[in-house]
């Protein structure tokens, strides 16, 4: 592989004018050690660097790529819609037929609003749940990430007994953090305690939950965890919220409700939704999203919300998945990876939904935030550089997921399966050890 010359001459010059050089932090590739990667171009399995390198991608724009980069359907859509203008601030049709298409393919969605990201959909989803209940607080679990809005960057504190909870950011007031409390993901023990709580069962709005956590890695919610969120949100009157940001439309047509069974009261989407422009959009009951202006008195808006090139990329991206078989084919090539990884590794574990999957060191399994303490993210560095010497770009955070689209050739995946294998082969002896010299500490 040539040296990435271009690359470090853009970031450099980036690093002047955008903080820290990027326009989202983990894109820095901060405390792995290797130099800059600017992207020019992709196609299918591939992304090629500015300096023409070439790898076979497992970001696809954090899983908004389903169907990989630059899928011809959806570019030629994208070109006729274009050509008659790309934004209008106007109701359109797309909105009202892609919005039809989404009611019918998941369950719990009644009603829903188009809006540009996924942070803007859970953050208006609680909005609309406190607008609702009229209540304010709001329950989240540690290691889900619902995007960058002041309600949920925080993390539970230390004393677990009275959940005082604690900002994960600067500039976050103390009447935003004070109203979220934040709970060890799968701890139905805790959770039922802090709901025993009459502060807590008088004041709580809403639930908000990755039923399948992909971003402290892939950490599936245990089935009864959700069923016991679900009863209390209807015993308390409050809402339940779940975050299919990344779940929806990956792990199934229907999300990851019609996997558990489980229904929540609103559901946020975003990633794949967009078909790779920026969309997103939070929907499900009736009763509650026509408390949405101007129906009702929860204020919410946007300029691009519902652009008709997001939608007609997103829409095509939604016909490709009905598809039949679809997801069975996505599941058996993330399966190519997973089930021979699986086997093969100790002292650390894969972690897997259909179409993506998480690689832990120095773990056996990861059920909740806290699993994450003994990591070894020093070895995840060198897994990663290991990766990209050979041509593959892993998500580059041990807290996040790999992803594979459905363009992934299964000549690819088995490549990037022996590479696995062959580096948990070299490192046997640190994949075993999980001795605290050799865990990274947690950011
Ligand atoms: C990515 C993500 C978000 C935030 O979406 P953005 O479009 O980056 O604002 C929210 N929730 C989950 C589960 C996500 O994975």
């Amino acid at each position: 592989m040539a040296r990435r010359n271009r690359s470090i001459e853009i970031f450099n010059a980036s690093k002047k004018i955008l903080p820290g050089g990027v326009n989202s932090p983990v894109r820095a590739l901060q405390g792995l050690m290797v130099d800059p990667i600017i992207v020019d171009r992709g196609a299918e399995d591939i992304i090629v660097d500015i300096d023409g390198n070439k790898y076979i991608d497992f970001c696809m724009s954090w899983g908004a790529l389903l169907h990989g980069h630059a899928y011809p359907s959806i570019v030629s859509k994208v070109h006729d819609r274009i050509n008659r203008g790309t934004s209008f601030g106007i109701s359109t049709k797309e909105e009202q037929k892609y919005a039809e298409k989404i009611v019918e393919g998941v369950s719990s969605v009644e009603m829903l609003r188009f809006v540009s990201s996924g942070t803007e959909a859970v953050m208006s989803a609680l909005r609309l749940a406190r607008g609702f209940t009229n209540k304010d607080l709001v329950i989240k679990f540690d290691g889900n990430y619902h995007g960058h809005a002041d309600p949920f960057l925080v993390k539970s504190g230390s004393g677990l007994a009275n959940q005082k909870s604690s900002p994960t950011s600067l500039g976050v007031p103390k009447g935003v953090f004070e109203n979220t409390i934040s709970l060890p993901y799968n701890d139905l023990e805790v959770f039922s305690k802090v709901l025993s709580r009459k502060d807590v069962r008088k004041n709580l709005a809403a639930i908000v939950i990755e039923p399948i956590a992909a971003n402290m890695g892939v950490v599936p919610a245990d089935h009864r965890f959700l069923k016991l969120l679900r009863q209390y949100a209807t015993d308390l009157g409050a809402v339940l919220i779940f975050d299919e940001v990344i779940s929806g439309f990956r792990v199934a047509k229907g999300g990851a409700e019609s996997l558990y069974d489980i229904y929540p009261d609103l559901s946020c989407f975003g990633k794949i939704i967009g078909g790779g422009f920026p969309a997103a959009a939070f929907g499900g009951k009736k009763k509650i999203m026509e408390f949405l202006a101007p129906l009702g008195t929860v204020y919410q808006a946007g300029t691009l919300s519902g652009n008709p090139v997001a939608m007609e990329a997103g829409m095509e991206s939604f016909r490709l998945l009905e598809q039949p078989s679809f997801y069975k084919e996505l599941d058996r090539k993330t399966k190519i990876i997973t089930k021979p990884v699986e086997k093969a590794i100790s002292g650390g574990c894969i972690q897997s939904s259909v179409g993506m999957f998480t690689l832990f060191f120095g773990v056996d399994k990861v059920k909740s935030f806290s699993d994450l303490k003994q990591m070894d993210s020093k070895l995840f560095a060198q897994y990663f550089r290991f990766m990209l010497s050979k041509g593959i770009y892993i998500s580059p955070s041990p807290y996040e997921a790999c992803f594979i689209s459905m363009a992934h050739s299964d000549k690819h995946l088995e490549h990037v399966r022996d590479l696995i294998l062959k580096f948990i082969d070299m490192h046997k002896d640190k994949c075993v050890a999980t001795s605290k010299e050799l865990c990274g500490v947690m950011p």
